[in-house]
């Protein structure tokens, strides 16, 4: 099966920056793989060269097989979502949804049903004689998503369509997109800096760092085995202590924890222990976070429990030595 995007070796600069510095990169057909990183670190330039809204300076690029670098972005047969929906003001919802298929040359007879059944998808059908500034945020990304879909194209290209949404709408839009990737299988190339939405989302993610791909793999490859301590840092949550990996002629080392691994010790029974001065307790709803000063530095971990300890206590902080990950000192 031919893949649905490939690129090679791409680079676009502007001025003498390399914002997108020499990317390698394949999607397969139905595959929802997400860019994350960073804001500046080259997403958006990178999902615009699919795109076609810009050219790069070197490299290649392959849609279904067929080379697009050179292509003006309306043969290229992708479709965006953006940050915030940019829907045409002066249009309702199904005129709205109605125009990339005009634009296209679908016949008229084909383009009412299309439009029906695309909103009936996003769960809008209510909304088609409406203008945009008549809906809420949530509501006009699911016309966004919709007018995007309706044309089918090759890949959906989404540019951090949640950004703009408060908390709630964002994880109903999320589980809403994540319901129609099940239902219809389309190729999605998603740009988020949001670590748990790409970890949500996501077949395979992409972690980007200036202007390179860190690591591709799955969420759980992605978190369980990050290639790096960018990524080790940039997905999930991590405490790190200035102590050298204990194996005899290992280079400078610096040892990173997940605060889940972490632990109070009461007594003996873990494998590494630290003793610790209680330095912040913060309640975050259900759980509690102590931060703690270490002579090897800052740790924090969650206790479901209200702690039994306060403010410039002494206490003792254990991990396990399989949870502990060593990445050279740069
Ligand atoms: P992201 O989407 O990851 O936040 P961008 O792709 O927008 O990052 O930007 C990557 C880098 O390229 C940034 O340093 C940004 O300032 C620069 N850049 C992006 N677009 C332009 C442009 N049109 N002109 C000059 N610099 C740009
Ligand atoms: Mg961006």
């Amino acid at each position: 099966m031919v893949c649905a995007l490939r690129l090679d070796h791409v680079v676009k600069r502007y001025g003498g920056h390399a914002a997108v510095d020499g990317i390698d990169l394949v999607v397969e057909q139905g595959e929802f793989l997400t860019l994350l990183g960073p804001s500046g670190c080259g997403k958006t330039t990178t999902l615009r060269l699919i795109g076609g809204m810009d050219r790069p300076d070197s490299g290649t690029i392959e849609i279904m097989g067929r080379r697009v670098d050179r292509l003006p972005s309306y043969k290229r047969d992708t479709a965006t979502v953006f940050q915030s929906g940019a829907l045409f003001p002066h249009l309702t919802v199904a005129e709205n949804v109605a125009y990339g298929l005009r634009m296209r040359g679908v016949a008229a007879a084909e383009i009412g049903p299309r439009v029906k059944r695309i909103l009936e998808v996003v769960r809008m059908s209510e909304f088609g004689e409406r203008y945009s500034s008549e809906m809420s945020g949530g509501q006009r990304q699911r016309v966004a998503l919709a007018r995007a879909m309706v044309v089918e194209p090759s890949i959906l290209l989404f540019d951090e369509p949640m950004s703009a949404l408060d908390l709630k709408l964002k994880l109903e839009l999320r589980a809403e997109i994540h319901r129609l990737h099940d239902e219809l299988g389309f190729t999605a190339v998603f740009v988020t800096h949001d670590q748990s939405e790409a970890m949500a989302l996501s077949d395979r993610i992409a972690v980007m760092n200036k202007g390179r791909i860190e690591q591709v793999g799955t969420p759980i490859e992605i978190f369980e085995r990050p290639a790096s301590e960018f990524v080790y840092t940039f997905v999930g949550e991590s405490c790190s202590l200035e102590l050298p990996a204990p194996k005899e002629g290992d280079p400078a080392a610096r040892l990173f924890l997940r605060p889940t691994s972490l632990g109070l010790v009461n007594g003996a029974g873990a494998e590494n222990v630290l003793i610790a001065r209680v330095t912040t307790i913060e309640y975050l709803g259900g759980v509690y976070r102590i931060h703690a000063e270490t002579e090897h530095g800052a740790l924090f971990f969650d206790s479901t429990k209200a702690p039994e300890v306060g403010l410039d206590h002494t206490i003792k902080i254990g991990w396990r030595s399989a949870d502990a990950t060593y990445f050279p000192i740069s």
